[in-house]
């Protein structure tokens, strides 16, 4: 199984081998770029250190780089979130005798498909680098185009994201690279199994030969139930849905970045930082104001702070977008209450948001809105409600202030 989903994702990438290692895609970026370094230095050139990231990088790509002890160098983005091609080319010659890697995301990580991205590869090439590609996004390429026909050197998959591995929680993933022929004798081997090549002096990346080999099933049947025409559906389907959702709330929430010709790839940034500077409402009262509708929350300000990032991937209906968008336009009409001066941003339900039971059941009921308004905006919640617990937490105090709920080891007795 494990060969034949080899083969399944070197047809899907155009790569000439895949490492079957890492675990999630952040250890994908490590082994990917262990291996540009064992290829540097086996051709002599293992002075070069410096890599290239553009500023709308995920944070693993400039963690992994520091890993792997090189020196991170940022690129510039334009106002349309692409990546400033001759900020790069001048980064690139200026580091041109040191210079290992570029990190990129494609699409990027700003929604947009960077049309520039050939030539950016073949800058990176003429100065010596090579090109690792961020594949986190391939779900927006998979059977329209291949990274390694795009210019990648190097790309990891991550199998939890595109190919259909439960996702979150916190794993297991897995992160597969695919590379080209001449990283090949680089890659991550293993001491007690040898795979990839020969070398059995290229360390191991992860504990097992093949990662997290047992869930590479649930990819394998996925791709196979799939097959080649459903594949590309799922990928038009992905960037359509994306599409839908940024048109249909451009005019309530401005889309960030766009195309040339305003489209965006498989996911979308909506700003909320004019509603915010205007009325005090924040991202994060959208977000959890978003709980009371039944949704989760999107991307919260990454990779641009004050906005929220929208990725529905080919598995939502469009009902259910509809449902969404439904309640991103009746929490735009909630922030326009408060832009109107009928309440304040205090008073209004997107800052006491979400609403447990406790509350609603409370007989001191004295805020400024209804019960019903509180828990029952949308029509649909009558039928089917997902109660949030607890009302809002205090995020950045939880992520600073850790505390051990085990118990004491005197309680086995
Ligand atoms: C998810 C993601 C990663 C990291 O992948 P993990 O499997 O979570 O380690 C890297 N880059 C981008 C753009 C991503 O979206």
């Amino acid at each position: 199984m494990i060969d034949e989903l080899d083969k399944m994702l070197r047809a899907i990438t155009g790569f000439d081998a895949i490492c079957m290692q890492p675990n999630s895609g952040a250890q994908g970026e490590y082994a990917g770029l262990l291996a540009i370094r064992n290829y540097l230095r086996a051709k002599g050139e293992g002075h070069r250190n410096v890599c290239l990231i553009p500023t709308s990088a995920h944070g693993t790509n400039p963690a992994s780089a520091a890993m792997v002890d090189m020196k991170v160098v940022l690129v510039d983005c334009d106002a349309q979130g692409n990546v400033d091609v001759e900020d790069l080319r001048n980064k690139a010659i200026e580091h041109k005798n040191d210079l290992a890697a570029l990190m990129i995301t494609y699409p990027s990580t700003h929604g947009v498909f960077e049309e520039e991205i050939k030539e950016i590869c073949a800058i990176v090439h003429e100065c010596g680098g090579q090109v690792y590609m961020d594949g986190a996004n391939l779900n927006a390429q998979v059977c329209i185009s291949k990274p390694a026909d795009i210019g990648a050197d190097v790309s990891h998959m991550n199998l939890h994201k595109t190919f259909c591995i439960p996702h979150g929680g916190g794993g297991p993933g897995m992160g597969p690279i695919g590379v080209k022929a001449h990283l090949v004798p680089h890659l991550a081997n293993h001491p007690v199994v040898s795979v990839n090549n020969d070398d059995q002096t290229n360390t191991a990346v992860s504990a097992a030969p093949w990662g997290s080999a047992s869930i590479l099933s649930i990819s394998w049947v996925y791709i196979s139930l799939m097959g080649g025409t459903g594949l590309r559906q799922a990928t038009e389907v992905a960037i359509l849905s994306a599409n839908y959702i940024a048109h249909r709330l451009n005019e309530h929430f401005p889309v960030l970045y766009t195309g040339r010709n305003g489209r965006v790839a498989h996911e979308c940034i909506i700003d909320i930082r004019p509603l915010k500077e205007r009325t005090g409402i924040t991202e994060e009262d959208v977000a959890k104001r978003l709980m009371d509708f039944g949704f989760h929350a999107p991307t919260m300000s990454f990779p641009v702070p004050g906005t929220l990032m929208i990725e529905p991937t080919e598995s939502e209906s469009k009902a259910e977008l509809d449902r969404f968008i439904q309640a991103m336009i009746q929490i735009r009409e909630e922030i326009a209450a408060v832009e109107a001066g009928q309440m304040t941003a205090e008073q209004s339900p997107l800052r006491h948001a979400p609403h447990t039971q406790a509350d609603l059941m409370d007989a001191n009921w004295d805020r400024v809105y209804s019960r019903e308004q509180a828990a029952y905006p949308a029509e649909w919640l009558k039928e089917a409600k997902v109660w949030p617990t607890v009302n809002r937490i205090d995020n950045v105090y939880g992520d600073r202030n850790l505390f051990c709920a085990c118990i004491p080891v005197e309680d086995y007795r």
